[in-house]
């Protein structure tokens, strides 16, 4: 189940967001800094055009360069989770940078987190089991989400 995040964790991740694009000499204009708020609360898993759908209502000199450039660097400093999800677009995950499981949509392609126990135990093995190097899980489910499902037709418990 996805879980949301208490506003007072999501400014700290805020400020840790902030804190690393400073250390690395990233100069934080307001429209970045505004895309570094979005990204550091967002749960939904946006790609590069979606953020920047998003942010240009209010920020109409940002760029798309800009929002790429930006998550290129996140991603670099380990601090954005990439998802390929065959969609020909990049998902990002700025929220939860460590890698963790997820569940897709196959109706409306909506993405959450998928907590499960046993993941880092799996994980464990699955590098022991193989002889690549720097082995990253990149596991994903898909089904059918709630909203599409509807009410009527989810199952009515055990
Ligand atoms: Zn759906
Ligand atoms: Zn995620």
């Amino acid at each position: 189940m996805t879980t949301s995040m208490q506003p007072e964790l999501r400014t700290q991740r805020q400020d840790e967001l902030v804190a690393r694009l400073q250390a690395a000499g990233y100069r934080l204009t307001p429209q970045r800094l505004a895309l570094v708020n979005l990204l550091a609360n967002d749960d939904s898993h946006p790609s590069a055009d979606q953020i920047f759908a998003r942010l240009r209502a209010e920020y109409p000199t940002i760029s798309l360069a800009t929002v790429y450039n930006t998550l290129e660097v996140l991603v670099e400093l380990g601090e954005a989770l990439t998802l390929d999800l065959s969609e020909g677009c990049t998902r990002y995950d700025v929220r939860r940078p460590a890698a963790h499981p997820h569940v897709v949509c196959r109706a409306c392609g909506r993405v959450s987190d998928l907590e499960v126990d046993g993941l880092g135990a799996f994980i464990a093995e699955a590098r022991a089991a193989s002889d690549f190097g720097d082995l990253q899980p990149r596991i994903y489910f898909d089904g059918i989400c709630p909203d599409c499902t509807g009410p009527s037709r989810r199952p009515s418990g055990p």
